[in-house]
């Protein structure tokens, strides 16, 4: 079994050790030491990262069958005695999120009875489930602030081992996985649980704590966390596009809500003026249009061509100029949302999507698509008199 200098040091960036294997790990080369300050994966908390000799550290493992820690790397190593250096940033940016992770544990449990039955540090995000669903707001506030109490009181947080029945009386928030000597760690006067993970020495190093997100999940709750450098960038990141939402409406940061309500409202309003607008303007356009319907063998056809219409127009003007009656409609608008339609209306005899798709290839277009007695196509920023010749042409 390796000897874990993390247990003895969680601020140890620099060792040396004596290789006691070399072996492979998923067709990697990977190395053993007799002692080592990398923190392998193992409960809820990454490996660490680092070197050997210079050489990457890529993962940390566990052998389960023997305890032996496992340095997988970038390429072989060919040395007896090592240098290794921890990647410190990435360590105490763990041991920051593990120490909080007890901390808000310990205060979900006195202020709400909730357990935590797991923990995940991830790249991004930090969890943990807690055994409980429903917390009001109100709840989770003082969670929050009896954690970041705890971190300001800058308690005294240390490690160490004792036997399995030495453990039973220590009314550990956590029962140990593990059997034996159990490890313990502890933040003073607040909380006690089994732990082989790494922490700070002092609460005031876990900085600010954050509760970002509760989400249910079945009989559970997943807390979404932050600590320390993490949520001051987050902080940070928050801030900046607060700043920004704000800017963009001329608001200051407190009114951002109510600007978004007024905007919503406005836009709102002006979404109804328009319907009743385009409303007025289809009363007043169908007559117009009417008188220039031209016979043709099977009926009517009519077919027309605005320089620009609002998106939307188009298609209600189609139905209603092709609705019950032996017409084919062809209609078209330029501009940057151009749009060309074919309607037919009971009785002709054609395929609106034939049709489409000739009056596209003479444009030199393609695409769109509809069934066989509506179809239209984009014909975006189209030269209009040549749009105008093909219409004219398909019904020619
Ligand atoms: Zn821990």
């Amino acid at each position: 079994m390796t000897e874990r200098l993390y247990w003895l040091d969680p601020y140890l960036q620099q060792f040396t050790a004596t290789v006691v294997s070399l072996t492979e790990h998923n067709s990697q080369p990977a190395v053993i030491l007799d002692r080592t300050a990398f923190y392998p994966t193992g409960g809820g908390q990454p490996h660490d990262r680092g070197t050997l000799n210079g050489i990457p550290v890529v993962e940390v493992i566990e052998r389960e069958s023997d305890g032996a820690i496992l340095h997988v790397l970038a390429r072989p190593l060919e040395a007896r005695e090592v240098e290794g250096r921890i990647d410190w940033e990435r360590r105490f940016d763990h041991m920051q999120q593990h120490t909080g992770q007890h901390i808000l544990s310990q205060a979900f449990l006195r202020i709400t009875g909730a357990q935590t039955v797991s923990f995940h540090l991830g790249e991004e995000v930090v969890t943990i489930d807690l055994d409980q669903v429903g917390f009001p707001p109100t709840a989770v506030e003082a969670v929050e602030e009896l954690a970041n109490r705890v971190v300001l009181e800058n308690r005294e947080v240390w490690a160490r081992f004792v036997e399995a029945e030495e453990a039973e009386g220590l009314s550990l928030r956590r029962p140990p996985k593990v059997e034996g000597r159990i490890r313990i760690v502890e933040v003073a006067d607040f909380d006690r649980s089994a732990c082989g993970g790494t922490h700070v020495r002092r609460t005031g190093e876990v900085g600010p704590i954050k509760i970002v997100k509760l989400e249910r999940r079945g009989n559970e709750t997943r807390v979404s966390f932050l600590c320390g450098w993490r949520a001051l960038r987050d902080y940070g990141r928050k801030h900046r596009l607060l700043l920004e939402s704000a800017g963009s409406l001329s608001v200051g940061e407190a009114m951002l809500p109510e600007a978004i309500r007024a905007l919503q409202a406005d836009l709102k309003e002006a979404r109804k003026a328009l319907m009743a607008l385009q409303e007025l303007y289809l009363d007043l356009v169908l007559p117009y249009l009417e008188q220039r319907v031209q016979p043709a063998s099977f009926g009517e056809v009519l077919t027309y061509v605005w320089p620009q219409l609002p998106s939307g127009l188009l298609p209600r003007l189609a139905r209603r100029l092709s609705e019950g009656r032996p017409r084919l409609v062809l209609l078209a608008a330029g501009g940057a949302d151009g749009l060309l339609i074919v309607a037919c209306g009971p009785g002709v005899p054609v395929d609106a999507r034939e049709v489409l798709r000739r009056i596209l290839g003479r444009l030199g277009l393609e695409g769109g698509g509809g069934r066989p007695d509506y179809a239209q196509a984009p014909v975006p920023r189209v030269d209009l008199q040549a749009l105008q010749r093909a219409l004219s042409e398909a019904i020619g």
